[in-house]
């Protein structure tokens, strides 16, 4: 592709529900519900392949991973990533960098800011300094601010790979 980058966009929401472990960018985070989901509900590593799969113009999650498919059922999400990085790079792309906002109310997810988007780095190929993540509340507004969801925005820039 003669192209010096393709970016891509992601979104994703999930429920917090009792009894389900909380992972997110791949990293268990201790707390006393987790995000509902086929998979294990990582809204960021979901938003993050969403915004890979829109780089390379592959469509979205949802068509490769059809929700309703029981070989799906509780995966790992990191899965799902390696498959959109995948196809892209059939097609000549690697990730250059990621942003990632994370919006949940609690727990507090400061502390974990580092560990998450080291995480993150390394399940997408990327030096540490290449994955940056931030981390909001929604202000108690609407159903994540009351603690019933959480949500991750991600953008993605794919670059040529090296020959
Ligand atoms: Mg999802």
């Amino acid at each position: 592709m003669s192209v010096h980058g393709r970016v891509g966009i992601g979104w994703d929401v999930h429920r917090l529900v009792e009894g389900r472990p909380l992972v997110l960018g791949g990293v268990k985070v201790p707390h006393g519900r987790g995000l509902l989901g086929h998979s294990d509900g990582d809204v960021v590593l979901h938003a993050l392949a969403d915004a890979v799969l829109g780089a390379a113009g592959l469509g979205d999650i949802g068509d490769q991973f059809a929700p309703e498919d029981p070989k799906f059922k509780d995966i790992e999400s990191s899965i799902i990533l390696h498959e959109a990085l995948a196809g892209a790079r059939a097609l000549g792309l690697v990730p250059g960098n990621a942003d990632i906002v994370l919006v949940a109310e609690e727990p507090r997810l400061g502390p974990l800011k580092k560990v998450i988007a080291s995480r993150v780095a390394a399940l997408m190929g990327l030096g540490p300094n290449a994955v940056n993540l931030k981390v909001k509340t929604a202000e108690g507004l609407g159903p994540v601010g009351a603690g019933e969801a959480m949500e991750a925005h991600a953008v993605v820039l794919l670059v040529p790979a090296a020959r």
